[in-house]
């Protein structure tokens, strides 16, 4: 459906490829038709959801800082697991671990940012459940919180990486668990799609067989997340479904 102009369309095809989160998908299309295995399979929790900073920075060159064709990880802790444990389930940012990456340094691809310019992305988790409920009950606190967030990653920045990063941000833009549900249709705002434990991992994990004829999942939540694991999802079923042989 054509969201301003409430036109529909329809697609038809031999086969049906579904490439948005299985469980949603069967949700919309009514979960009892789908078999009571596949059912099962669906029953998984989502990964860690998470919160933004896309920036621009102006008239400074972040290679002088030690960024460059990698990513970077802070943490303000020894033990990882506290740290997740602080962030995630406290929901305490004052002493925050995140990943920076710089993209206008990860390739020679510039889109349109200006040549005065570069790109750098914080990264972090964030509770879903504890952003939905601000967001609902008290819009002043969800952005004081998206902001307060913000100001806790400046400071470690500006203390151990680049003094006066904000003079030089030009632009910036933070996005909490709830921004990657709302924008993004990602449900629970999770990162990875469903969480890897063992029980989402085993001889219960999802695959591409849905259980309807001609209807198949490609999706990290019926393959593997991240990016490289999501090409060869896509490989992988079309090798399946054309007989190509593609993948060595
Ligand atoms: C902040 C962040 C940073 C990441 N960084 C990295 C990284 O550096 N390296 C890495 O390898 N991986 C990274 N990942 C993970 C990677 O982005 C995912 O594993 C990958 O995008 C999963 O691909 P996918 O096709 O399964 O799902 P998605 O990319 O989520 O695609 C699903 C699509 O379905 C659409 N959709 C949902 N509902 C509907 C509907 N009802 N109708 C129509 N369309 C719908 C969505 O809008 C979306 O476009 C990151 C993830 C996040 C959130």
């Amino acid at each position: 459906m054509d969201l301003t102009t409430h036109q529909t369309h329809e697609f038809t095809g031999d086969t049906v490829i579904c490439n948005l989160d299985p469980k949603r998908a069967a949700k919309m299309i009514g979960e009892e038709l789908f078999s009571k295995t596949v059912r099962r399979k669906l029953n998984y929790e989502y990964s860690a959801s998470n919160y933004m900073v896309y920036c621009v920075v102006k008239d400074i060159d972040l290679r002088d800082y030690g960024f460059g064709k990698w990513n970077t990880f802070h943490s303000e802790h020894l033990d990882l697991n506290e740290a997740f444990a602080q962030m995630y389930e406290q929901n305490d940012f004052s002493r925050p671990s995140f990943a920076i990456t710089t993209p206008t340094l990860l390739t020679e691809a510039r889109g349109d940012c200006p040549e005065d310019c570069q790109i750098v992305e914080f990264l972090t988790v964030a509770n879903y459940s504890y952003f939905k409920q601000l967001w609902e009950s008290d819009r002043k606190a969800y952005r004081q919180k998206k902001q307060g967030i913000l100001d806790s990653i400046l400071d470690v920045v500006e203390k151990h990486y680049v003094p006066n990063f904000r003079k030089h941000m030009v632009f910036h833009v933070t996005g909490s668990p709830t921004t990657n549900e709302r924008f993004c249709w990602c449900p629970n705002g999770n990162s990875y799609g469903s969480s890897l434990t063992p029980r989402n991992m085993g001889v219960d994990r999802l695959n591409h067989e849905t259980s309807l004829n001609n209807f198949y999942f490609c999706n990290a939540s019926s393959g593997y997340p991240g990016f490289a694991p999501t090409f060869w999802t896509g490989a992988l079923l079309y090798q399946r479904l054309s007989g190509d042989a593609i993948l060595g």
